[in-house]
């Protein structure tokens, strides 16, 4: 029978699957002999259940009970007992961390009579009577679905009738008459009494964690950080140790490194005589970690001793949630952190350099998606700031550099932003309920909370820049407007530049520069003259390069792209599209090919192209000398190079019998040439055959074009490609053709370039004949942008912003099909002509030139089948270099 309880001395970091991260981590952490309150974990197998079936599975209940009095017995004391009342926690914990996204209970087990247990053994009523409304409050919002407002302003009155402001200021008595008040907010707002019995508390609050798997900020929260939708959530009870009995007592949270830069030291948040989630809540104003040294010597040398222990047992930079019980430390959580992207490459590079971890290691540990975001533009710094105000500078929580209009609510953020609008948001604080807002903007400023408050630790998780904790400012959420130092007022609407990585915050917008990493990789910065980041950065490039097998080519069509690839490290040019170049001012060319209504006209028209071509492709080979350069042949619709129809449609029929000849010959052809169904129309290798002499011309520019670089010296290597090929026979046609004319431009210019024939893979017809077409084909290249439209039937221009939000909300894919590669169909199908291609011609050369090229996830896919290159847009190749490298790890 499967188990669905373990105990924290049964688990271990390893179980995160069945466990979630808290739940392993606390049993690593138990096993390692650190102080744990005792407590066990209800696996996320057992949430998955209760989500499919809406109840628990069998057996459930019985392992709880059995567990629960292994925890009585642990720790003498009974749930919920009137005279020593154990109490105990219920918290959630996925397999990934989803901070604040889900629910967690406190103080369950108190009750009217467990509450005087609670103070004649603490001593303390009003802290009894504290935890008690806690409890009540807490279940209410989360196990009920009661407002929480209703509990605050209830809070309100009370400090209100007391003269205060300030919650040390309450009573017992004012707890007590909270208690009675909440009760009255529960009978009332859930038509229930607050349940009495600690253990349905406590199966219910398990039930209540189990549905938060699915509150829309968990949903949104995962589509975001791209968790899969059917993990569920593991739940932990644990027993209760207090923060707040008083100054000996706190509680705190702590990196092991700064999660901001990755420097050694001592980082973290402490807060004195407080509970729970208030550190992380930003609620209060904590002080920094290093001041527990002089409130509690003892403790903090404790807790430092065992960071330590922390950081050489998971050989990473660790996060922690601890708490203080009268002088006594607890461990509550460690994990290992979420950093920001700078840091990852410092920490990898630090932990190399202590021998924690080996190069190999240290590559793993750092992303594409990290290294994309220290490419981003940072702000000018000096001179160059130009007119803007110094407001103020807060923390550093999550670097970049971001500008856009004030707002101070999530809804507006994402109203704004909705509409193409460049969006901060200013907050106090953050909780949960601004994800939305959050991701809606292209940065976060908060006035109060520390480096791992809610907006802090969300945002570096983003990707997000974020200032927290700008105490100078004064923000008027209700009014929709702040105040900063020197009473300048900052209003919604007005821009501000929040810069991540200094803290700074300006009225105005700062000029932004490129990032060091982006000079370093152009070449105008040293590795060594960039600073620890850039040289981090340049040791794991440079072994991820070494243990790549797949090479990483350039999407690029002009020789400044093809040059610029090359600095980033492109191992030469996997598309040119040529339509690229019919563009501006040549498009007038390609519409007097089309309109040519003889022989004749038609070669005039191809004629006056034909140099145009050959100059631009004597430029990309020059860019790309010695390295292959993929030249696919045209691929538009060819309406595109002609007037829009109704535009033209329009001035026909206003002008009437005196009409332009030449506008009718013109409205003629859009009209012959309209397709309801372009990208299904005239296009690619049917073009090439409609219009005798139009890929001939290019073929004849490309080989031209090579000869002469080969005349002044030049190593052009020219790869010939066909697009949208359906059947062998499109492309023998065109092959033909096309040996034909390199023949002759051999012959005419005494240079032999040669150059190989090869062609697109891009629809699942082309996929399932593969091995006929590699008959034909000197190599593939995988066209997966259209592989994915003609595979799912998806329009590539229309289907994102009509339906994919839905879908994506529908957990029917977890990211666009368009943006990472789908494994399991269009997958399969480059799968199966990768290995038919091979099998037909052992050697062919096959790559991959779809969007996908420089995405992560599909990088490490086109590794696994054995691609010889990867093709992405310039800027992506040191993304899709890395990646290379570490799927090869
Ligand atoms: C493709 O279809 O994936 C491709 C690279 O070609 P294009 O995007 O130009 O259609
Ligand atoms: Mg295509």
């Amino acid at each position: 029978m499967a188990k669905f309880v373990y105990d924290f001395t049964e688990g271990n970091k390893d179980l995160k699957d069945l466990l979630g991260g808290k739940g392993a981590n606390l049993a690593e952490m138990t096993n390692l002999g650190l102080p744990v309150p005792p407590g066990f974990t209800i696996t996320a197998e057992a949430c998955r259940h209760y989500l499919a079936h809406g109840s628990p599975p069998e057996g459930l209940a019985d392992e709880v009970d059995r567990h629960l009095a292994a925890l009585e017995r642990a720790m003498g004391k009974r749930l919920g007992h009137p005279d020593d009342p154990l109490l105990v926690s219920v918290r959630s914990g996925a397999k990934f961390s989803m901070p604040g996204m889900m629910e967690t209970v406190l103080n369950v087990g108190l009750n009217d009579e467990s509450v005087r247990g609670l103070a004649a053994q603490s001593g303390d009523e009003r802290f009894a009577w504290d935890s008690y409304r806690r409890l009540i409050q807490m279940f209410g919002k989360t196990v009920l679905g009661i407002d929480g407002d209703l509990f605050e302003d209830a809070v309100e009155d009370v400090k209100e009738a007391r003269g205060t402001k300030d919650d040390a200021d309450l009573l017992a008595e004012d707890y007590r008459e909270l208690v009675g008040r909440f009760k009255g907010i529960v009978r009332d707002r859930a038509g229930r009494e607050f349940p009495a019995d600690p253990r349905e508390q406590m199966d219910l609050a398990v039930a209540a964690v189990f549905d938060s798997w699915n509150a829309p900020r968990a949903i949104l929260y995962r589509r975001q950080e791209r968790i899969p939708v059917d993990l569920g959530t593991a739940v932990n009870i644990c027993s209760m140790v207090f923060g707040n009995l008083g100054a000996d007592s706190g509680t705190g949270v702590a990196f092991t490194r700064d999660p901001a830069t990755g420097q050694q030291g001592v980082y973290g948040d402490y807060l004195q005589n407080a509970q729970g989630e208030d550190v992380v809540a930003g609620i209060r104003n904590t002080v920094p970690l290093t001041e527990l040294e002089r409130i509690d010597r003892d403790s903090y040398d404790r807790l430092l001793e065992i960071m330590e222990t922390l950081e050489n047992h998971y050989r990473d930079m660790c996060d922690i949630e601890f708490t203080i019980e009268r002088g006594k430390l607890w461990m509550l959580q460690t994990r290992v952190g979420k950093r920001t992207a700078g840091a990852a490459f410092r920490i990898a590079c630090q932990l190399l350099d202590q021998g924690l971890i080996d190069v190999d290691e240290a590559t793993r540990r750092v992303t594409g998606g990290q290294l994309a975001q220290l490419m981003f533009p940072r702000f000018a710094t000096g001179e160059e700031v130009g007119d803007v105000t110094r407001l103020t500078k807060g923390m550093n929580a999550s670097p970049g550099a971001a500008v856009g209009k004030a707002v101070f609510t999530s809804e507006r953020a994402v109203e704004l932003a909705g509409r193409g609008e460049d969006v901060i948001l200013v907050r106090r604080e953050t909780n949960p309920d601004d994800l939305a807002g959050m991701v809606a903007a292209k940065g976060v400023l908060t006035s109060r909370g520390g480096k791992t408050s809610h907006a802090a630790v969300v945002a570096r998780g983003m990707g997000k820049t974020c200032v927290c904790g700008a105490e100078e400012l004064d923000v008027d959420v209700k009014a929709g407007r702040f105040t900063a130092p020197g009473g300048v007022t900052v209003g919604e609407g007005e821009v501000i530049s929040i810069d991540g990585s200094s803290g700074e915050v300006y009225l105005g917008e700062v000029p932004v520069e490129d990032s060091p990493v982006v000079r370093y990789f152009e070449g105008g910065l040293t590795a060594a003259g960039g600073g620890e980041l850039v040289e981090a950065v340049d040791r794991i490039m440079a072994h991820a390069d070494a243990r790549a097998a797949l090479k990483v080519r350039a999407n690029a069509d002009n020789p400044e792209d093809s040059a610029r690839a090359r600095r980033f490290g492109a191992a030469g040019i996997g598309l040119c599209r040529t339509e690229h170049m019919f563009l501006g001012d040549r498009r007038r060319l390609v519409e007097k090919l089309i309109l040519a209504e003889d022989d004749a006209g038609r070669r005039a028209a191809l004629d006056a192209l034909e140099p145009l071509q050959r100059q631009d492709f004597e430029g990309i080979f020059e860019a790309m000398d010695g390295l292959p350069v993929t030249i696919r042949l045209i691929d538009p619709p060819l309406h595109e190079f002609l007037p829009d129809i109704t535009e033209l449609s329009v001035r026909v029929a206003l002008a009437g019998d005196g009409a332009d000849p030449q506008d009718r010959r013109l409205l003629d052809a859009v009209n012959r040439l309209h397709e309801q169904n372009p990208m299904l129309g005239l296009r690619g290798v049917r073009l090439g055959l409609a219009i005798p002499g139009l890929f001939s011309m290019q073929v004849r520019a490309i080989a031209e074009a090579a000869a002469s670089r080969r005349r002044v010296g030049g190593d052009p290597r020219p790869e010939i490609m066909i697009p949208l090929v359906g059947a062998v026979q499109e492309l023998e046609a065109v092959r033909e053709e096309a040996r034909a004319i390199l023949d002759e431009v051999r012959d005419a210019t005494g240079v032999d370039v040669p150059a190989l024939i090869g062609t697109m893979i891009e629809l699942p017809r082309a996929a399932l004949t593969a091995g006929q077409i590699a008959e034909a084909a000197e190599f593939f290249s995988f066209g997966t942008n259209d592989l994915t439209q003609t595979t799912w039937g998806f329009s590539r221009d229309d289907v994102e912003a009509a339906f994919f939000s839905r879908y994506l909300e529908l957990g029917i894919f977890g990211v666009s099909p368009f943006e990472t590669l789908d494994r399991d169909g269009v997958g399969r199908l480059v799968r199966i002509a990768a290995e038919e291609g091979r099998r037909a011609r052992p050697g062919i050369k096959l790559g991959i030139c779809g969007e996908h090229g420089g995405d992560p996830d599909s990088v490490h896919f086109c590794h696994e089948v054995g691609l010889d290159y990867v093709s992405c847009s310039p800027f992506r190749i040191p993304v899709a270099r890395l990646e290379a490298g570490r799927a090869a790890i």
